[in-house]
């Protein structure tokens, strides 16, 4: 978090009259890293966002100048998508499409609908039919792969609801032929999440394009789109992230890219765009000590940033002293400690740091955790105790730019 922004947030908590609790996105920083990701792809190569990592408006709104898409994975997204144009391609994916969905995915003109299953693709060729509207498609395989890396998710080389059996794809091929509305264009791929490796991800793809190159002579097949999905990781420790320069840098030198010259490369990262624009501001309103440990009981908590919870990890998290201290009382403060840092729950399991070194907290400290733009607002359980949503605040051009707090 810059100065500029922690100046602004101390601002803004004065003028609350409450613990500040709040969810700050660096719409400059997103833009810049969107920009910087983007320059680097070389040639026939397209970067979606995908956008349930993080829906929000704004942040769909900032990346659209740069990237050539979203990715989606339910009609309530792609509405969201098209909130915000009502024309930039969209690939739509998911693992249990209902007919609604497919219906108004064709309606809303998306580009590549991902397809998941053969019951997927008969019933989207009904609907075409129905319709009389085309539908690009890629096939969506997991694939039987002994080596593929493995992260702390996987969702690919093992059993998993997602994507079709690679031995599915010849009766995909029968259900399409004699038909001119549904055409597959080719195949995605979406086997990890949070790699934090580079020569695994080209690994990876380098056997993506093995077995795109099996199929196209098994079946006398033309590829044109090759999705090779997101998963492109942020370290939550003092390991360094996936380091985009030279995760390209390996592509190009692999000789992956002259295998698919003419076809398209899509890829379609979530986390690794948006993880480090986004902090979730919370102020300590308490602070106490039980038997040997010292608890900072703060105004937030996992109901709001749940992902150290859902991970079971330390969220990183730095400290801004805020000096005031308007009360006769003593102001409770820990020095040189060791602090659990948890939330406002009436739940053990509202734990966001366990254990953290701290050299000084004191109640009406804020406490800003890190790496909070991924997998954070939207995967918490908001109702959980009826505590009040934290505030949004949307950093550009050295301002909040705006401030909400009912539209979420
Ligand atoms: C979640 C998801 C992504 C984005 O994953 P990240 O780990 O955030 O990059 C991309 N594609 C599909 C199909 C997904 O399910």
């Amino acid at each position: 978090m810059n100065r500029e922004i922690q100046q602004l947030v101390t601002q803004y908590r004065e003028a609350c009259h409450q613990p500040l609790c709040a969810y700050v996105y660096d719409l400059d920083r997103l833009a810049q890293e969107a920009r910087n990701m983007v320059k680097l792809l070389p040639k026939d190569t397209n970067l979606f966002y995908a956008i349930k990592a993080n829906p929000d408006e704004r942040i769909l709104g900032a990346l659209l100048p740069y990237v050539s898409g979203f990715e989606v994975a339910s009609i309530g997204e792609l509405k969201k998508v098209r909130k915000v144009s009502a024309d930039v391609p969209v690939l739509f994916g998911g693992p249990s499409k209902k007919e609604y969905e497919l219906r108004g995915a064709l309606r809303a003109g998306v580009t590549y609908i991902h397809i998941e299953s053969t019951l997927e693709l008969q019933r989207l060729l009904l609907i075409a039919n129905e319709l009389q509207t085309s539908a690009q498609v890629l096939l969506r395989i997991n694939l039987n792969y002994d080596d593929l890396p493995t992260t702390n998710v996987t969702m690919a080389g093992e059993p998993s609801p997602f994507g079709m059996e690679e031995t599915e794809i010849e009766r995909a091929l029968k259900l399409v032929a004699h038909q001119n509305l549904v055409q597959i264009y080719g195949f995605h791929f979406h086997s990890i999440s949070n790699n934090l490796r580079e020569d695994l991800h080209v690994a990876m793809i380098d056997h993506y394009v093995d077995k795109v190159e099996e199929w196209q002579s098994t079946y006398g097949l033309d590829v044109k789109v090759l999705n090779c999905g997101g998963g492109f990781g942020v370290s939550y420790d003092e390991n360094p992230s996936f380091d985009w320069e030279k995760f390209i840098a390996a592509l190009k030198s692999s000789g992956v890219l002259d295998r698919v010259k003419g076809k398209q490369l899509l890829f379609e990262p979530g986390r690794r765009i948006v993880a480090n624009c986004g902090y979730y501001v919370t102020e300590v309103n308490d602070l106490k000590q039980s038997q040997q440990e010292h608890f900072a009981i703060l105004r937030g908590g996992t109901h709001h940033q749940r992902l150290p919870a859902s991970w079971g990890h330390n969220h990183p998290f730095k400290i801004i002293p805020i000096e005031e201290w308007p009360y006769p009382f003593s102001r409770p403060t820990v020095t040189e400690e060791r602090v659990n840092i948890v939330g406002e729950l009436c739940s053990p399991k509202d734990r966001l740091h366990s254990q953290a070194e701290v050299s000084q907290l004191r109640v009406g400290d804020l406490v800003v955790f890190l790496q909070s733009g991924a997998y954070s607002w939207t995967i918490s359980h908001h109702q959980f105790l009826g505590h009040d949503q934290p505030a949004f605040l949307y950093y550009r051009d050295k301002q909040f730019q705006s401030i909400s707090r009912s539209d979420h």
